[in-house]
């Protein structure tokens, strides 16, 4: 989400005059997009702007400005911060910041941090930072209305708007002609995309639809979908289409009814059974991935069995694991108690971690011997002799290049696997 909106922000700011650098001491002005979601993540945040004090002693003339959820949590402490920060912008005030680093220019501190209704920076055309030109990232949403316990999203980033279909499917277009052949279609939620200005209303399903008949050649993902409301029609369009990839990302949370209806995700452990069980009807080879938190408030290692016997039931592909950490002004924070010990919560998390290395092995392992249609995104990371991209479930795979190159689709034997790649070989 934060790459797609360093794309906004750079297609703003190029309107101004300003070009991207690669190299941070060259810089007039340094952005920094930034995460609320974790404490991890904004401590990291404080780190690097320590670490990049030095490069204003030595150009004076340097602005440095921190945009985002962050900016829209801390303004004030990020202001008293040493005379380090000269701009601060939220995630809707992106459109400001030619104007606001002019008035950070005639040395004021330069400060929005105003959520909107409607900004979806719709028209658009997002600066590619992306380095391989084949997959990019497409906002289709902003914001949340769901008010999950744990979560700051809603307070940081404002309440859910969709953005006009006919500015999705140009800038997807744009993509296509530009040589991109994947697209990431996101929203913090996007099951609940709608659009009604005229005509039929267009829902997520309808959306996809229309993207991924822009061109059979052009790989479609999303991400996120919530177990709430992903619906047997989504599932019926990501079957009838071949090249909307097979991967959901549908974050479980847990594994405890009570839990989940504390986290307040409007959904117990067997809705969640339920829809895993549509998944798999519908689309047999499709792969699933989810989020989990360990240590949420009142969790007792019954919910925490709980949290692994779904993981386990499941067979995730993959998952993103954390332990819980309380933000500040969310419903848990004002209401329950941050009452799991810090050694348990790493425990749990641990246990977690391990089970998942093992379904993810497992996973892996039952790809050897399969041929799968691989989109190549470039060389490995090891070495230019072999290639790598994903399968349609958004598995990692090497291969040896034998002439192909990024972009092209090629159809791969997988012969073995390692902790985090398929390996094989073009057939
Ligand atoms: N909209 C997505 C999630 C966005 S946040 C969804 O509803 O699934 C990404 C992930 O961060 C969440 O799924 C959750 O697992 C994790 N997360 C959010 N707030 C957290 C917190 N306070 N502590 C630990 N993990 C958190
Ligand atoms: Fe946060 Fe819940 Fe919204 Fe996801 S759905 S962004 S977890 S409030």
């Amino acid at each position: 989400m934060n790459v797609a909106d360093s794309e906004v922000v750079a297609s703003i700011l190029s309107g101004s005059g300003y070009e991207t650098t690669e190299k941070i001491e060259d810089a007039g002005l340094i952005l920094i997009n930034t995460c609320s979601i974790r404490d991890n993540a904004e401590q990291r945040i404080w780190g690097r702007l320590k670490a990049i004090k030095h490069l204003k002693k030595e150009n004076s003339g340097l602005k440095i400005g921190v945009i985002g959820c962050m900016a829209e949590r801390l303004k004030e402490q990020l202001l008293d911060t040493e005379k380090l920060v000269d701009i601060v912008a939220g995630p809707d005030a992106y459109r400001q910041l030619p104007l606001l680093v002019e008035e950070a220019e005639s040395g004021h501190k330069a400060v929005n941090v105003l959520l909107s209704r409607e900004e979806t920076y719709a028209d658009i055309s997002p600066v590619r930072m992306d380095k391989n030109g084949v997959s990019s990232f497409v906002s289709i949403m902003r914001g949340c209305n769901n008010m999950c316990a744990y979560c700051v999203v809603p307070y940081v980033r404002g309440a859910e708007r969709s953005r006009n279909p006919e500015s999705v499917l140009r800038e997807v277009n744009e993509l296509y002609s530009m040589g991109y052949r994947e697209v990431t279609l996101l929203g913090q939620n996007v099951d609940s995309y709608k659009w009604k200005e005229t005509g039929n209303p267009v829902g997520f399903p309808g959306l996809l639809s229309k993207v991924a008949a822009i061109d059979k050649g052009l790989r479609v993902r999303f991400s996120t979908s919530h177990p709430k409301d992903i619906s047997d029609e989504l599932l019926h369009t990501m079957a009838e289409h071949s090249n909307i990839c097979k991967h959901i990302h549908l974050p479980a949370q847990s594994g405890s009814s009570r839990i989940l209806k504390l986290m307040n995700r409007d959904y117990t452990r067997e809705w969640y059974m339920d829809r895993v069980e549509a998944v798999k009807r519908i689309i047999p080879d499709c792969a699933l991935s989810t989020d989990m938190i360990a240590g949420f408030c009142t969790e007792t290692d019954e919910d925490h069995k709980e949290s692994l016997s779904l993981m386990e039931w499941v067979g995730f592909d993959f998952a993103y694991m954390f332990r819980y950490s309380e933000r500040p002004g969310t419903k848990a924070a004002r209401k329950y108690k941050d009452d799991v010990p810090e050694e348990i919560k790493a425990s749990r998390l641990n246990e977690m971690i391990a089970l998942q290395n093992r379904l993810s092995a497992r996973s892996k392992k039952n790809d050897i011997g399969r041929v799968h249609e691989v989109l190549i995104e470039g060389f490995s990371k090891r070495s230019d002799d072999n290639l790598a991209g994903r399968t349609s479930q958004n598995k990692v795979v090497v291969f040896p290049a034998a002439g192909h190159i990024k972009g092209e689709y090629v159809n791969v034997i997988i012969e073995r696997s390692t902790s985090a790649t398929l390996i094989g070989n073009i057939i």
